[in-house]
């Protein structure tokens, strides 16, 4: 049996009908609507009242809740950042003049990757939409920033490229490819990775995934959607023409944006393709260990590296820096191309001066221009933009006698983007409000209308306070006002104490707790003509506003590339400025595979330590000569630190900076691999020690001869003998067989043997003093191995009672006196070291 529901509710119906996996914002007059389970989910993640009406027949009540329109501000970021995605259905037309019911439509979808407000955007993070797509042979990437106009594709040779990939570009949102039927039935259903089929193994743990229909990843759509969205012939011009997958992805991504932003398709500054095998690899883990972005500790951005270089001026320059971060280069030209720049810079302090204090008065025109491509700028956007745009002719002067081709690339400065900013500050006030439908934001002269009608409100002004003191003399209640209100219009108030002085032809309005308000027929005429004019003034500031924000959506493109300059200008001055005040050097790099820092130091712990207290190391490292080293020493001494400054100094090197070292010369590096403190993955029920087999299989798996190798300790999650022997002989194949320049941090110094047999191994150690009961850490690495590893000392430092500490002692004593086998085992490995003798390694010394 169908049921009779109301007109407006089988509206309701047939619309949410063709949205069933997203939560339906519904217009009703000044609120936002929720129905059905909709209500339910909506008044559990937003603390909402649940109500409900009738509407269903039968007396049968409906479940809603809603929030009040001028509100969506606050509650759409909230829906956003719990992973909705959320359709907003207006009223198109309205209901005073609407025949019947009012029509509605859905104008927006708001999913998290196509996020255009400001108040739900990161300012300093992208915000990528991504899409991937399965091939015979390879994985076809898509990611794009509608707020930036950003939009690339890629093809990767396998499914844990595809992983890594996406997850350093820690995409908001990624659409996938339907499977079978397998249709998200409602807003609060998760996609979970089984149901992925081929997929499965190439998405990230806890990514957002939208399901497409299959048809949008067709080869033929997609060239279609592509062609269209940047009005094209084919896509040879993009550089992916010969790469299917990524084209299948990449319209996939158009055809979802077309659905999702109806009204306003954002405008793309092009689609550019490019390669993994551009960058650098740094995959999570070494992302994590090597804390770039955020601590591993707690994720916190204070304490990571990206917290130590940013003082880039614009929300667009910490954009790109952390792009830059995370994604290291290979190609030395390019390299060299951003040394320049930041040499130049250090060298020119005046200049590098200059430069930052006109970026600082420069915004975020990547994401004003998008705003202004979706038609969503309002006016104190257009006053930014102008702002910086007035910055450029400034910056170009600055710049047109700079040799670094990246400094010049603002010289001379853009005419028509001038002009754009010239024009943008004829026609709006320094200080207009956000509103542009409420008057306030035209500059007096720009137009003779507006200058009228405002003398007109002004002359309204005067006759209302001459108005006012009027009705004062006549009355004689001295504290009698006029005023304003949005609902009542212009009154006349007076206080309860005086209402026995209130003439006959004031007519009641309103009572208030002391106060009654009042009109006049001469004032309610007044009041016409006031609100009629304010209407038209208001209508013709908007009109004036619409139209000079469509003049500059025609730049879009120009502004989008504009902001790439400035970004990239923020960022060279942003690096410039960390170099100047840190020290750094420029780095030599080429194409050797050798590894030599003097004097380095770790950018982030030299920060937290008293100034000049940290203590800087070298290292020397090269794949036919000293290629591994082993590096021992006390808990406590410095070797992650060690390890780490060394993985950050080539990253810093091959983005571009200058690195905390007194020289540097990097042979470049293809890839980093680390393995430093496994922590429990629990959400994936893997034990510590799985994971760090998990980690040093891929090491040894991927690893070429132009990789780094940081190993913080291998196999201590099991048994001293069963880690030792992992131990020994994964390092005896990096050294025989990978070849990766590497450092591995140990307690087993049993492994210091090996530089016996493997002539590419080299010992260091962390340098102590030993005093009679204490240790002192000298921080210094120097040739040689170590013996001990003072784990007494450093548990008494930590404040182990000091019983525990001396019993420890005891038991270590006679351990060390007692133990045939550890002494036997020191015996084997001296001297059995002939990867064929291995096994002899274990066979029990003095048994036999
Ligand atoms: P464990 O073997 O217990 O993991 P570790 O040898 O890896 O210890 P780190 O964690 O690297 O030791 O360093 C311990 C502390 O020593 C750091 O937090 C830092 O404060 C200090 N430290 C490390 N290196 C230096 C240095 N070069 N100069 C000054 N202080 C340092």
């Amino acid at each position: 049996m169908s049921k009779q529901y109301t007109p407006m509710m089988a509206q309701f119906l047939a619309i949410k009908q063709q949205y069933p996996d997203v939560l339906l914002l519904y217009r009703m007059g000044d609120f936002y609507e929720t129905f059905f389970d909709d209500a339910k989910l909506a008044s559990a993640e937003l603390e909402l009242t649940l109500t409900s009406r009738e509407g269903g027949g039968n007396g049968e009540r409906i479940p809603m809740a809603g929030i009040p329109h001028h509100a969506l501000d606050n509650y759409l970021p909230r829906l956003i950042a719990k992973g909705y995605r959320v359709a907003i259905c207006e009223q198109m037309e309205d209901p005073a003049l609407a025949k019947g019911l009012v029509r509605r439509e859905v104008v927006r979808l708001v999913t998290p990757g196509t996020l255009l407000e400001g108040s739900m955007l990161r300012e300093k993070q992208n915000n990528y939409l991504a899409a991937i797509a399965a091939g015979p042979a390879s994985y076809g990437l898509a990611y794009c920033d509608i707020s930036t106009g950003e939009f690339c594709v890629t093809e990767l040779s396998g499914a844990a490229e595809a992983r890594h990939e996406l997850d350093r570009l820690n995409v908001a949102e990624c659409l996938v490819p339907l499977q079978t039927n397998l249709w998200l039935q409602s807003p609060n259903q998760r996609l979970r990775p089984d149901e992925l089929g081929e997929l499965a193994e190439a998405v990230p743990e806890g990514l957002m995934l939208t399901p497409r229909p299959a048809h949008g990843f067709e080869l033929g759509a997609a060239k279609r959607a592509l062609t269209a969205q940047f009005n094209v012939q084919n896509l040879e011009g993009f550089g992916c023409a010969h790469l299917p997958q990524a084209v299948r992805a990449a319209g996939a991504i158009v055809s979802y944006l077309a659905e999702t932003q109806r009204a306003q398709l954002p405008l793309f500054s092009g689609l550019r393709t490019y390669h993994v095998t551009q960058y650098m690899g740094l995959d999570g883990n070494t992302r994590r260990n090597l804390e770039l972005t955020q601590t591993a500790r707690d994720g916190s951005y204070r304490g990571s590296l990206l917290s130590v270089l940013d003082s880039t001026r614009t929300a667009m320059g910490a954009r790109r820096l952390r792009q830059w971060l995370l994604h290291p280069l290979l190609d030395p030209n390019a390299i060299a191309a951003r040394q320049d720049a930041v040499a130049e810079l250090v060298e020119n302090r005046a200049l590098l001066r200059s430069l930052t204090e006109k970026l600082s008065g420069v915004r975020d025109v990547e994401r004003l221009a998008g705003r202004v491509a979706a038609g969503s700028a309002n006016p104190r956007d257009l006053v930014a933009l102008k702002d910086s745009l007035l910055q450029l002719p400034a910056i170009a002067t600055l710049v047109a006698e700079c040799r670094a081709g990246m400094l010049r690339a603002l010289h001379p400065a853009p005419g028509e983007l001038v002009a754009a900013g010239e024009a943008i500050g004829a026609t709006l006030v320094d200080h207009p409000p956000i509103s542009p439908s409420e008057g306030g934001l035209i500059r007096e002269g720009c137009s003779q209308v507006v200058d009228e009608l405002r003398v007109l409100m002004h002359d309204n002004k005067g006759w209302l306070a001459e108005f006012e003191a009027r009705e004062k003399e006549r009355t004689g209640i001295r504290s009698l006002k006029v005023s304003y209100s949005k609902t009542f219009g212009y009154f006349i108030e007076v206080t309860h104490a005086n209402r026995h002085l209130v003439p006959e032809d004031y007519h009641r309005k309103q009572t208030l707790v002391n106060a009654e308000r009042f009109v006049t027929p001469e004032l309610k005429e007044r009041e016409t003509a006031i609100l009629s004019g304010e209407e038209r003034l208001f209508a013709l500031e908007y009109d004036l506003f619409a139209g000079l924000r469509e003049r500059l959506a025609t730049l879009v493109p120009q502004l989008q590339e504009l902001g790439t300059r400035l970004a990239e200008l923020d960022v060279l001055g942003s690096l410039a400025e960390l170099a100047v005040q840190k020290r750094h050097v420029r780095p030599q790099l080429d194409a050797g595979t050798t590894l030599q820092i003097r004097a380095g130091r770790h950018p982030v712990v030299e920060e937290l330590l008293p100034a000049g207290s940290f203590v800087p190391n070298d290292v020397s490292l090269d794949t036919d000569a000293e290629q591994l080293m082993i590096l021992t020493g006390p808990n406590m001494a410095g070797k992650s630190t060690y390890m780490r400054q060394i993985g950050l100094i080539v990253i810093l090197a091959q983005m571009g900076a200058f690195v905390p070292a007194e020289f540097a010369r990097i042979g470049l590096v293809d890839r980093i691999f680390t393995r430093i403190g496994a922590v429990d993955d629990l959400t994936t029920g893997q034990s510590t020690f799985m994971v760090e087999m998990n980690e040093t299989a891929n090491i040894l798996n991927n690893a070429t001869r132009r990789s780094l190798i940081l190993l913080d300790e291998i196999g201590r999650g099991t048994s001293t003998f069963d880690g030792l022997s992992i131990a020994w002989s994964v390092s005896e194949h990096l050294a025989s067989t990978v070849r990766s320049r590497t450092i591995f941090a140990t307690h087993y110094h049993e492994l210091t043997q090996l530089a016996l047999s493997q002539p590419t191994v080299r010992n260091y150690r962390v340098l102590v003093e030993e005093t009679p009961d204490d240790v002192v850490f000298l921080r210094r690495v120097v040739p040689g191995g170590a013996d001990r590893s003072y784990g007494i000392e450093v548990a008494r430092l930590a404040g182990l009672p000091p019983s525990v500490v001396g019993r420890a002692k005891q038991v270590l004593e006679a351990l060390e006196k007692n133990n045939r086998l550890a002494q036997s085992l020191r015996k084997t490995l001296a001297t059995e070291v002939a990867p064929s003798n291995q096994l002899s390694l274990f066979e029990p010394v003095g048994e036999s």
